[in-house]
């Protein structure tokens, strides 16, 4: 009854969702803070001044939200715990952040959560005639959009102090004559490579290749590549409203690169889905770019708890490897990732734990509250 292709399909696990008990969730790299009142407040006036709007398909092209994004960016230069709130409310980027040109709408692609731009961007860049490059630990969807779309796939293994190796990464892409992509920060590792050192890999990648770095968690300390995209027109940045902008019950994902890569996306949404972003979501993320201040302070909290948390970690013996994220990815000699994970579960709350080879000795915790860091931190001590 079904299809080939359907046999072959390898579905991504997301953290649990639990429905059974009031759980705290540190499993998923969501956001602890609720959205900006502003965008609450979007929805509800939407719904009760337009609810004709409702009836009608949205905007195809999200052409407001691309240019809210923009706007967005140029403000806070793309990370925001490192962004200015001046006294007035006004929000500058700190000085390396600050992007030489200016984002416009032309810039942005946007989509229904980075997970479907990403299917979109591997539709339009990767070919099944050559292994895209990748390191094996990383964002777990690539390899399942791979094998949807069939694209082979080259695993670079990470090296032994858990950062990439980007000279392996490097050689067999010009070997191969190929594509590259990988999470920067990355996942579930959580740590960054500056935006030199990926100036110097796309510098050496094959310039006919589309290069592509997920930016999800880099609002909580790494460094954007999004000044790089007037350097390399085969440059794509993925980023999402998940994480930093606290929506990812939205599913809001955006591309940032130049309008000919963007207009490629554009061409694979048309083809398969018109309308990924419906009103409501085009309406929400509008008003979450119009409040950035909001989430500039929530991405400070995150980054001030987490600190506090790998130092209360790494005093109780735990071996915690350096994030730039709003999780940790943590290990304790002689304790094992799986039954850590069970023993924290039954105390109520959720972390994260891959089976994966290789880092099944890790667990990675979602960066939550002050006060949901405390109450996990008196499990942990007892570990
Ligand atoms: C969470 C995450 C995404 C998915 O984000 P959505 O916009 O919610 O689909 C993409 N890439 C990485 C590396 C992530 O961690």
């Amino acid at each position: 009854m079904i299809s080939n292709r359907m046999k072959n399909l390898h579905p991504y696990v997301p953290g649990e969702q639990p429905k059974d008990r009031q759980y705290i969730k540190l499993n998923a790299n969501e956001n602890p803070y609720s959205p900006s009142p502003l965008v609450a407040k979007a929805i509800c006036d939407a719904v009760t001044s337009h609810p004709e709007k409702l009836g009608l398909y949205p905007d195809p092209d999200s052409n407001a939200l691309k240019s809210a994004i923009a706007r967005m960016l140029n403000e806070t230069g793309g990370v925001l715990c490192r962004a200015n709130v001046g006294a007035d409310g006004k929000v500058s980027p700190c000085e390396k952040d600050k992007i030489p040109f200016e984002v416009t709408k032309e810039m942005i692609y946007c989509g229904n959560g980075s997970d479907e731009v990403l299917s979109f961007v591997f539709y339009a860049f990767f070919d099944s005639d050559r292994k895209l490059v990748l390191p094996e630990h990383t964002y777990s969807f690539y390899p399942v959009y791979a094998g949807f779309y069939q694209i082979p796939l080259d695993k670079i293994p990470l090296k032994a102090d858990w950062t990439l190796d980007t000279k392996k990464m490097l050689s067999d892409a010009n070997e191969f004559d190929t594509s590259m992509i990988f999470a920067n920060p990355n996942a579930p590792t959580g740590l960054a490579l500056s935006r030199d050192e990926v100036r110097k890999l796309i510098e050496k990648a094959p310039k006919k290749r589309v290069f592509v770095v997920d930016e999800a968690y880099v609002d909580f300390g790494g460094e954007s590549c999004i000044p790089l995209i007037k350097e390399f027109d085969n440059l794509v940045v993925v980023r999402t409203f998940s994480k930093s902008l606290c929506g990812a019950g939205q599913r809001l994902g955006y591309i940032v690169s130049n309008p000919k890569l963007v207009d490629y996306v554009t061409t694979v949404k048309n083809s398969l889905n018109h309308f990924p972003v419906d009103y409501l979501a085009q309406t929400a993320g509008i008003a979450a770019c119009n409040d950035s201040a909001y989430y500039v302070d929530c991405a400070k909290k995150v980054v001030s708890v987490r600190d506090d948390f790998v130092k209360f970690l790494r005093d109780k013996g735990w071996i915690v490897i350096d994030s730039s994220t709003n999780f940790v990815f943590v290990r304790k000699d002689g304790v094992p990732g799986e039954e850590t994970y069970k023993a924290i579960k039954r105390e109520g709350i959720l972390v994260r734990h891959f089976s994966t080879a290789g880092i099944e000795e890790f667990l990675r915790i979602t960066i939550g509250t002050k006060e949901q860091m405390d109450a996990l931190k008196k499990i942990m001590e007892k570990i």
